[in-house]
């Protein structure tokens, strides 16, 4: 949220005096004092009860309605920032709208604006969080949760809607009552044939922060206002802003990565130099309806870097290349860390997987990769560098990497992280032994004496066994190894995966 005044915030301070017996911490109190200042006409419907989420790109309220029977019900209210691009905003509504309210995607009830401040009301939904539960979730709990997310991925993309953000923080999760919603369509794109009218409109460029006025005039030009229900109408979002000093957008190019990798814990693993297409080695990437020509194998030597970790000048005078990259490091699929700029739904399912290894698991976060090398390390770590390098070439990519790496057993992997197997049966590489999960990190903070310990060892066997983790089925980690197929043309499609031998006994 941007800072405000102290001036407009003490002003409204003494109107918010009241609030203070919920106990809420004072810095949360300013900020909803400030949202009802920005949007006066939240005051009139709503008591924001608390702050529930602060993100990048928006902060989400807990707030209270009376209904017209009488009732009380709990909405979010997610306040976007100031800056955000109003093609965004309202390809974001256009998303929630559309496609949700059903099938595990979340609804939207209003949506209000005043100025550059909007704020789109949804449905509350009590949720855990992922970190706090990953480790206790039974296997049936697990069945259900993937299933769930691969309904709620099927829907979406049905409507052409690529989500890029799919991890355990956008899709929300209460497991006493077994419900699921996915949530923030912020970074959403259009499938070529996307029904969603705005997401057409949103290139690359409009990420979640940042826009022209001028730009979204020329944009809109075509476009219908985004339907809302008839009371909030005419607050819809989509006259032209005056829009807000402009933000930069996060950078576009993969890093070079001269000593960057050498500087982590992986050292045996140095991928030299990921050679993108912007390298004369590499034909120019293909226009987006055509399959991409695998990258020639001898490099043109007109430039001296080519297989070494330095960039030379030549490469630094290169014009960048320009590929959609939003999300979360972690739960980016191969195509997006190696700036493949043919992208499609088949990213979410990568995310998916990447959520079912935690769960399988019981790690969250499970890569945790500050930049995409890293990320792309990490993959290869568990998927295997030959294999990684061969579905990159399908893509038009070529990966450089120094070193071998073994392909991982899913089963073998997921079960001796979880405790079920011992260390010394398996053969699994060392950093695995060292990243520890976070609850297990707490309690070797206040007891030495289990800082040997591998975090499975945090729950007994038959624990483990009563949580149905000794029977749980080849076919989960058959689908996780469909879901992370570093190859996104023959990666599992959700509709396939929710015909997938694991959810014989479900109903879809
Ligand atoms: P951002 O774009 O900032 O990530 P999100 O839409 O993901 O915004 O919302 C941020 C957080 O707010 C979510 O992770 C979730 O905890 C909470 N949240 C969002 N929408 C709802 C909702 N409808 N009900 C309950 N909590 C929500
Ligand atoms: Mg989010
Ligand atoms: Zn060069």
């Amino acid at each position: 949220m941007e800072a405000v005044p102290t001036g407009q915030r003490s002003s409204h301070q003494s109107v918010e005096k009241g609030r203070s017996r919920h106990k809420i911490p004072r810095g949360v109190e300013t900020d909803i004092a400030y949202l009802y200042e920005v949007l006066p006409q939240l005051s009139r419907i709503f008591r924001i009860i608390d702050k529930i989420g602060e993100g990048t790109f928006s902060t989400v309220y807990l707030a209270e309605a009376q209904m017209t029977d009488g009732s009380r019900r709990m909405f979010a209210l997610k306040h976007l920032i100031p800056t955000s691009h109003p093609v965004r905003i309202a390809a974001e509504l256009q998303c929630l709208t559309v496609a949700g309210g059903t099938e595990n995607v979340m609804g939207v009830t209003y949506c209000f604006r005043k100025e550059h401040h909007v704020v789109i009301v949804m449905p509350y939904m009590e949720h855990q969080t992922f970190v706090d539960i990953v480790g206790s979730l039974s296997f049936e709990d697990v069945k259900h949760y993937i299933f769930h997310l691969l309904k709620a991925l099927r829907h979406i993309h049905k409507f052409g809607i690529i989500h890029r953000d799919i991890k355990p923080t956008n899709f929300l999760f209460n497991q006493q009552r077994r419900e699921y919603t996915l949530v923030d369509f912020g970074l959403a794109q259009g499938t070529p044939d996307t029904q969603i009218e705005l997401l057409k409109v949103v290139k690359a460029k409009a990420h979640k922060g940042g826009g022209s006025s001028k730009m979204v005039e020329e944009s809109l030009g075509k476009q219908k206002l985004v339907p809302l229900p008839p009371n909030t109408r005419n607050s819809a979002i989509l006259s032209s802003t005056k829009a807000p000093a402009k933000r930069p957008c996060p950078p576009a190019r993969i890093k070079h990565s001269k000593g960057l990798l050498l500087k982590t814990k992986r050292e045996e693993v140095i991928p030299r130099k990921i050679v993108s297409s912007k390298h004369r080695s590499v034909p120019v990437r293909p226009p987006l309806n055509q399959k991409p020509k695998p990258p020639a194998v001898s490099p043109m030597l007109t430039c001296n870097c080519f297989m070494t970790d330095r960039v030379c000048n030549i490469c630094l005078s290169r014009k960048q290349q320009v590929a959609p990259r939003a999300g979360t490091p972690g739960f980016r699929a191969p195509e997006v860390l190696t700036k493949c700029p043919n992208q499609g739904t088949a990213i979410d399912m990568w995310s998916a997987g990447v959520i079912l290894l935690s769960l399988l698991s019981g790690r969250y976060p499970f890569f945790k990769a500050s930049d995409d090398l890293i990320a792309l390390t990490q993959i290869m770590t568990i998927r295997g560098s030959r294999e990684t390098k061969e579905a990159a070439k399908t893509f038009g990519k070529s990966i450089v990497c120094s070193r071998e790496l073994p392909r991982l057993d899913l089963r073998i992997l997921c079960e001796t992280l979880r405790g079920l197997r011992s260390w010394d049966d398996t053969s699994l590489p060392a950093e695995f032994q060292t990243s520890r999960n976070p609850a297990e990190v707490k309690q070797d903070a206040g007891s030495p004496a289990k800082k040997h310990m591998s975090s499975g060892s945090l729950r007994s066997i038959a624990e483990l066994q009563e949580m149905g983790w000794d029977k749980a089925p080849d076919d989960v980690y058959d689908l996780l190894d469909k879901l992370l197929d570093l190859n996104p043309a023959t990666r599992i499609t959700a509709s396939m995966a929710l015909q997938h031998p694991l959810f014989k006994d479900m109903t879809d």
